[in-house]
């Protein structure tokens, strides 16, 4: 069985006493075996998360994530997040290229790659983020775009690597507009994903927990999570209320 991902994208949103609340909550939260819970607030919040987890224990297969990270070692970057750093206070997984990021701060897709390369050489898990406009779905350039996302990262990192990256498909016109994509249609997409990396490696496709994001909530995310290729969510709105990411955390 895949793993199975439930991830949460808090944004520019939170405090440090969500940080409290979330770890008491998700402590007594009954996830499946195969399922792993990764929390990914702002950057001036992971160090008293890594604290406060450890202090209350928090279960094993809960772990902590970055929104973001440079591509670069150290240096003259100011206001950019090393690698380093993020290991240094207990981070696993980091979200690169999510369309925030791609659309407002003009990363490439060719810069994404680089920040993938840097996440993988220090050992932490990267959670590519790809995804359509709504444009580019109603000219039918989905798929187009996708491959054009993804090969880049494969291009630099070469697909073998692919078995230590996560992958999320959010489409952007499903972002935090609370128009999900039906369940067929994210899983039509996430196996033209899963088939595009199998083109390069079979073995590698088959174990990439593809993600997908874009208004999960409650009251959707089973459905989802029920699809063949729905190996799990990033979630944004909905992982900032506590009960709420709750359910969908043992839905996965
Ligand atoms: P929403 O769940 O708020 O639509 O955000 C999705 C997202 O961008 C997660 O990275």
């Amino acid at each position: 069985k895949r793993q199975a991902i439930v991830a949460a994208n808090w944004k520019m949103n939170g405090s440090l006493s969500l940080i409290k609340e979330m770890i008491s909550a998700l402590n007594s939260v009954k996830l499946a075996e195969n399922v792993d819970v990764v929390v990914c607030p702002p950057a001036p919040f992971l160090s008293a998360f890594a604290v406060c987890a450890q202090s209350e224990s928090l279960q094993a297969n809960i772990h902590l994530g970055a929104q973001n990270v440079s591509e670069h070692k150290s240096g003259a970057y100011t206001g950019e997040i090393s690698t380093d750093m993020l290991n240094e206070v207990s981070v696993n997984y980091v979200i690169v290229g999510h369309s925030e990021r791609r659309s407002v701060y003009k990363e490439t897709s060719t810069q994404v790659a680089h920040k993938v390369k840097a996440t993988l050489n220090a050992g932490l898990t990267p959670i590519l983020c790809i995804g359509e406009s709504e444009d580019e779905r109603t000219a039918e350039q989905t798929e187009t775009v996708l491959a054009s996302q993804l090969q880049p990262v494969i291009d630099e990192i070469g697909i073998d690597k692919f078995i230590d990256v996560v992958i999320a498909y959010e489409p952007v016109w499903a972002i935090g507009t609370g128009k999900t994509a039906s369940p067929e249609m994210a899983q039509a997409t996430h196996l033209f994903i899963r088939q595009f990396l199998a083109n390069a490696n079979q073995i590698v496709a088959d174990k990439v927990p593809l993600l997908y994001g874009g208004s999960v909530n409650a009251a959707n995310c089973e459905e989802l999570f029920a699809q063949t290729d729905i190996d799990g969510g990033l979630i944004g709105g909905a992982s900032l209320k506590v009960d709420e990411f709750k359910i969908i955390c043992s839905s996965a």
